[in-house]
């Protein structure tokens, strides 16, 4: 096991510092229950140490010219692509999840979004508005200090992601990870520094959600992007509204995935395992509302049953390993107590079930319900871990009308051979990401977020620029005022 304990818990100013009046905060392998690093909380000292230096920084980082700041950027996605071994492993630590995943999505991910807000950099621009003798040209700005706000699931991607836009606008960031896994984010600071970002403009502070409250509610913070549960968006996004802060919220959901009688049933399968089981079903936009058509139900339910006992459960590290444990003994507990209150409420287990017993770690079976109804608890709350529903349907207007039946709505999918369901399906479910006869991709060039209460903003894409800088417009008069005065 490598050594994984940081030089000190924070990183402000390009250094690590360490303040051990802070909360302990034990860093814990998933897959074995044991202490592997410490880390201490944030005290009210490093806060402020954070945002004076966040904010200085972003004087210097606003007036470097943009291709600079795209350079540097792309300098750090390069940088973590030959560190993603290591980079990997310590993803592997923080979270559980298996190195086979972590080796192509984490700090991959991670350099996908830094190379393209990179490439962006430069092309930002403001228009030219004529109005006849006079006119309007507006300017892109900055929106000033900007505070990341991350959920323990994909620890150094979402570090990246709120990273890569901010700075792509000229923002400097305070990224305060999760406090379950507070160790990647370090990394991705330390790399940006090394790359040439100035001092300040990307500062780690760790903590729990007192220490992301405190951060929020500072006037001199401009915008915060959460990624975490919706309860906990409800009161980031009230505190950031009262200070009338940017937000970017990206949220909790219960998605659904609709498999009609046309389709390929196998790649369907597929698509429904990876919505369900990746990253032991901890993944924010996983659709575990998995809709099947009446004629192929029990065909369906069969296969995945039988393609499940094929998953290999085991040691993380282990290359071969295709699904680890779940995040912590809290998690453990979450994700047993909805798989009893399913079978209580009448779902049948088509497979798993069960804690893994025979290992130390948090591992929990990949488990499967069908025969599940709308109103059954594990069909309308988040559980995020590896449980999937399966609810019958016969008619497409009906599924649809379910689908959209809930509180959330980050996102959707279809798997059909009709292109023209397709197109008609997806346009009427209610959420932010949809995907056709696939499912969880997540490209940096697409929009990501969610609906109604799954979220707020899009991170990736061009649009995400929007929600790191804003417009200025200039009037210019080319002639005198014309006064009546
Ligand atoms: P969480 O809501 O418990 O915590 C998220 C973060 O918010 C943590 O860093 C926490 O310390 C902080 N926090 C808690 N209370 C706070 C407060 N009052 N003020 C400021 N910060 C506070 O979420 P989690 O359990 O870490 O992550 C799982 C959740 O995240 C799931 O609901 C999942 O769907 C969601 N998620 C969403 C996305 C997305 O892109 N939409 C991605 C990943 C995870």
């Amino acid at each position: 096991m490598p050594d994984v304990t940081p030089k000190a818990s924070h990183f402000i100013d390009g250094n690590y510092v360490e303040d051990t009046d802070g909360a302990v905060i034990e860093v814990v392998y998933p897959a074995t229950g044991k202490t592997i690093a410490q880390v201490h909380s944030a005290t009210s000292n490093i806060v402020e140490m954070a945002i004076a230096s966040g904010l200085k920084a972003q004087e210097i980082w606003s007036q470097t010219s943009p291709v600079e700041r795209g350079r540097v950027l792309r300098r750090a996605a390069d940088m973590i692509r030959e560190r993603n071994r290591e980079l990997s492993i310590l993803e592997t630590l923080d979270t559980g999840k298996p190195l086979q995943e972590t080796l192509v999505a984490d700090a991959t991910s991670g350099a996908d979004a830094l190379e393209y807000f990179g490439g962006l950099a430069a092309s930002l621009t403001g228009e030219y508005i004529p109005l006849g003798d006079d006119f309007v040209y507006t300017m892109r700005e900055p929106l000033g200090l900007c505070v990341g706000i991350g959920a323990w699931n994909y620890p150094t991607q979402i570090a990246c992601w709120k990273a890569a836009p901010a700075l792509c606008c000229g923002n400097s960031v305070i990224f305060k990870p999760s406090e379950v896994t507070p160790l990647c984010a370090l990394k991705i600071a330390e790399i940006l520094i090394e790359a040439g970002l100035p001092r300040g403009c990307y500062n780690v502070v760790q903590g729990y959600g007192d220490v992301g409250g405190a951060l929020v509610t500072d006037p001199r913070v401009a915008k915060v992007s959460l990624t975490g549960s919706v309860p906990t968006g409800r009161k980031v996004y009230a505190a950031a509204g009262a200070g009338v802060k940017h937000v970017t919220m990206e949220l909790g959901g219960k998605s659904p995935l609709i498999i009609f009688d046309d389709a390929d049933i196998e790649n369907a399968i597929s698509g429904a395992m990876l919505a369900n089981m990746y990253s032991s079903g901890q993944v924010c936009s996983n659709g575990t509302r998995v809709f099947v058509h009446k004629n192929i139900k029990d065909k369906f339910c069969e296969r995945f049953a039988e393609r499940s006992a094929a998953i290999r459960i085991g040691d993380p590290l282990d290359e071969e390993t295709h699904m680890g444990p779940v995040v912590n003994e809290e998690q453990l507990e979450k994700v047993l107590g909805y798989i009893e209150i399913g079978k209580k409420e009448g779902a049948r287990l088509i497979c798993g079930g069960n804690r893994i017993a025979d290992k130390d770690g948090f591992f929990v079976e990949p488990t499967a319900f069908a025969d599940v109804t709308d109103d059954m608890t594990i069909a309308r709350e988040e559980i995020f871990g590896p449980v999937m529903s399966i609810l019958d349907f016969e008619d497409e207007q009906e599924v649809i009308a379910r689908a959209n039946d809930t509180e959330f709505g980050l996102s959707g999918g279809v798997f059909t051979q009709d292109i023209t369901r397709a197109h008609r399906v997806v346009a009427q479910l209610h959420a932010g990401t949809c995907w056709i006869n696939t499912y969880n991709l997540a490209p940096v060039e697409a929009p990501f977020g969610g609906s109604k209460s799954s979220g707020v903003g899009r991170e990736n894409s061009k649009a995400a620029i929007e929600h790191y800088s804003e417009l200025k417009s200039v009037y210019v008069a080319m002639t005198p005022v014309e006064s009546a005065y």
